[in-house]
């Protein structure tokens, strides 16, 4: 159950469990603090809200010190923690709080306007106001494995959120997976860029390393710059991150000098100086000044990770984990170590879980698969095949040494002319990688494929030209690809493309993307 992660949080005593950067300085929490400030916040939870089993408490609000503590109150005090997405349009975030009946929501000022305006019923408790000194006399209930910890929403790439509880015993599965990896150990700082309402940063960069006794440490904001900052400043050693952040911090190392290079041994950037007697000149910085030299290991997961990303990062030095699962597997069902003879593979099932295979989906087993969506019978029965399967949805292969090779997911197949099975993503990738291609989504009309792109700012820049310049970059890709993956036609916007806070694309809105961007 999770008695083990409170323990390990007040074992951390005098050792920083939190690092933050609100303030734009470093701030740290030991575990004595965190601990004290979690206790305080759950016994008045208990008191005065009634919290326990059965009770839901929502956490809407920015990543920060306070939101964590809150998160990690509703577990302390018996009650159901449900994180919910800040991004949410005011239609899906009505549905979700109706649906998950909530005692109270922990929401930052902004959010608790929001709630305010929408749903003046509910009760707001402000994440940044401290709860009254509990002492040191309080007592929380007993749980049981079968306790339903959290309930997360699915993000919606496919259709309206579902809700997915997860058990007591489906996150500690994930603690002890993560423990006997090896991947991370004591001393370990996780740097989490991430937003928190969902499963993987919650679980994978905040509750596994609490759980581990190592800490968290969290950017100001989002943004490259902060990110950066963040890890040299903290000495952070591990990055939880999704794909999209990886091909961006990879980019952005190469913008600033062209190429990497590598200098008596050391992988240097060129930068152009801006200070003092060099300034204008281009200089040679090692890349590790920009990351922090202790940063060792990038885990990725939400999506696939392209191996020639992995492959790239490697070469810089780094390691590449990636974790392969879903909001209903609480999450992770694999693990690719890296360094691994399968950069393309999402790795081994994790043991204790079963995968199989069966016309060509992706089943799983094990302690870490939740028991069905909360209020959706029919969806929830749809979800499992025979014998307690769970269908990840997932197009996959599994080789004779066990990697697992995820192809797709069989709700975003397209089906064009001469009836072949297409993957969009696929397609995606194969085009991205062209450098005046910033973003694009692959998607059906008809029996063809087309596109919406948004070019690379760069490629535009003669205005006039831009659309030239991309059809020659989309003819370019398209001659390597087999005439069933070349897009028949292509539209182009400059937005950024609709996407899940996760880097994923909301596939479903991308018709209506492509019929505004060819008008
Ligand atoms: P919804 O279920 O509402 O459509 P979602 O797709 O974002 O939302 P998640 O549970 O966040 O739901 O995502 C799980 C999916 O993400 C998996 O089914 C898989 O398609 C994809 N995925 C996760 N990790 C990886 C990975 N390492 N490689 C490839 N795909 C991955």
């Amino acid at each position: 159950t999770l008695a083990p992660l409170f323990a390990s949080i007040e074992e951390a005593d005098d050792r920083p469990v939190l690092v933050t950067f609100e303030t734009g300085k470093q701030e740290t929490l030991s575990g004595r603090e965190f601990t004290h400030a979690v206790e305080s916040e759950a016994s008045r939870l208990i008191r005065d809200l009634g919290a326990g089993p059965d009770r839901r408490f929502a956490v809407f609000a920015a990543p920060s010190a306070r939101s964590v503590i809150a998160s990690l109150a509703v577990l302390r005090s018996g009650a159901t923690l449900v994180p919910v997405d800040t991004q949410f349009t005011d239609e899906t975030l009505t549905s979700v709080l109706d649906d998950a009946d909530l005692a109270a929501v922990w929401c930052d000022s902004r959010r608790c306007s929001r709630l305010k305006a929408l749903r003046p019923d509910l009760a707001r408790l402000p994440v940044e106001a401290p709860a009254p000194d509990a002492g040191g006399d309080s007592e929380f209930p007993a749980r049981t494995p079968e306790n339903p910890a959290a309930l997360f929403y699915t993000s919606g790439t496919t259709g309206p959120p579902k809700g997915v509880p997860l058990s007591e015993r489906n996150l500690a599965y994930q603690f002890d997976v993560l423990k006997n990896s090896g991947l991370v150990g004591p001393g370990d700082r996780l740097l989490l860029p991430l937003p928190l309402h969902h499963v993987y940063p919650l679980v994978i960069g905040v509750l596994v390393p609490l759980a581990l006794g190592l800490s968290v440490v969290l950017p100001r904001s989002l943004t490259g710059r902060e990110v950066l900052h963040a890890a040299a400043e903290s000495g952070a050693t591990v990055m939880i991150g999704v794909p999209r952040l990886y091909r961006a911090l990879l980019e952005g190392l190469e913008r600033r000098g062209g190429v990497l290079l590598k200098v008596a041994g050391e992988i240097c950037y060129r930068i152009r100086s801006t200070t003092g007697i060099s300034a204008g000149r281009l200089l040679l910085a090692p890349v590790h000044r920009r990351v922090g030299p202790q940063l060792r290991l990038f885990a990725s997961g939400g999506a696939p990770l392209s191996p020639e990303t992995a492959l790239r990062l490697e070469g810089l030095g780094w390691d590449v984990a990636i974790g392969y699962g879903l909001t209903e597997t609480s999450p992770l069902l694999t693990i690719n170590q890296g360094r691994s003879p399968h950069p393309e593979s999402v790795g081994s099932a994790l043991p204790g879980t079963d995968l199989r295979v069966t016309e060509g989906e992706l089943q799983a087993r094990g302690p870490g698969v939740f028991a069905g969506y909360r209020h959706l019978p029919d969806k929830s029965r749809e979800a499992f095949a025979e014998g307690g399967w769970f269908r990840t949805g997932d197009l996959a292969r599994i080789d004779e040494e066990g990697y697992v090779y995820i192809t797709g997911r069989a709700s975003t197949v397209l089906v064009t002319e001469g009836g072949k099975n297409i993957q969009p993503d696929e397609v995606e990738t194969a085009y991205e990688s062209h450098p005046a291609i910033r973003e694009i989504a692959v998607l059906q009309k008809e029996s063809r494929l087309v596109a919406v792109v948004v070019p690379e700012s760069a490629a535009l820049h003669d205005g006039g030209d831009s659309e030239e310049v991309l059809r020659g970059a989309i003819n370019r890709i398209s001659g390597q690809l087999p005439s069933y993956q070349r897009i028949a036609d292509f539209a182009i916007t400059r937005e950024p493309l609709p996407r899940t806070r996760l880097g994923k694309l909301r596939r479903h809105l991308l018709q209506e993307r492509y019929r505004q961007a060819r008008e």
